[in-house]
């Protein structure tokens, strides 16, 4: 089995080693850079499988940085995630379109982080490819973030696709608001959990005129469950 090895660009050194030290625990082999020119002499030296890149960095910042990646013939198919310190959702699209592949929002807990990696290498593989998930003619394609309906496209926000995502691969388990903050936006203390109400109304909004709203069930006193049973 080869070691996957990941680049953490971040100049705030407490973050760095927080994520270093819970990435070779996960067994991951890890490069750190403190900022993009770093970055640049790291991936010169050695190609890595996924790069780590915070937004606010000296110099180039990590969106920036991230364009430049996208550009360049050696590091275009380079998986990239972006920390970002930035809660809006113009910014994570900013971020998205800057050809990142996934973001997480800090402060975030280091298992987060881990299994965003494990999801956005897992994708990245071509055995992952066609990986569809489905729930009666619903079905949502991790490697194009495609949600179908039958034949009929659903267009959703970046965050409505996270949390179908989160559903269909949890399917028949209660979450709680602060457990799908926790898995679905990251352990963010600045999320109120009303936010997941908001996001669950405009996803069953989306699923609505096929009838799939009725997939996501309010549990009362308890959360949200995706279940394909009434
Ligand atoms: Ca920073």
């Amino acid at each position: 089995m080869n070691t996957k090895r990941i680049l953490i660009v971040e100049d705030e050194q407490p973050i760095r080693e927080m994520v270093v030290f819970a990435l070779t625990n996960a067994g991951y082999e890890v490069e750190e850079a403190a900022d993009a020119r770093q970055a640049q002499a790291s991936i010169a030296e050695q190609l890595p499988d996924l790069v780590l890149l915070d937004w606010m960095l000296p110099g180039i910042s990590g969106i920036d940085y991230a364009r430049r990646l996208k550009k360049d013939d050696l590091t275009r198919e380079l998986p990239i995630i972006m920390l970002t310190a930035r809660a809006e959702e113009e910014d994570k699209v900013q971020g998205l379109e800057s050809g990142a592949d996934d973001y997480v929002t800090k402060p975030f807990s280091p298992r987060e982080v881990v299994a965003r990696i494990r999801a956005v290498l897992r994708r990245g593989g071509p055995a992952a490819e066609d990986e569809i998930l489905r729930a009666n003619g619903l079905s949502l394609d991790l490697a194009s973030h495609r949600v179908s309906a039958g034949e009929s496209l659903l267009e959703m926000g970046p965050t409505e696709y996270r949390l179908l995502e989160f559903f269909m691969s949890h399917p028949e388990r209660v979450y709680s608001r602060g457990q799908l903050l926790d898995r679905v936006w990251g352990s963010n203390v600045y999320v109120e959990e009303r936010t997941v109400d908001v996001h669950i109304r405009r996803l069953r909004k989306v699923l609505e005129p096929q009838g799939y709203d009725a997939l996501i069930q309010t549990v009362r006193g308890a959360g949200y469950r995706f279940s394909t049973r009434v």
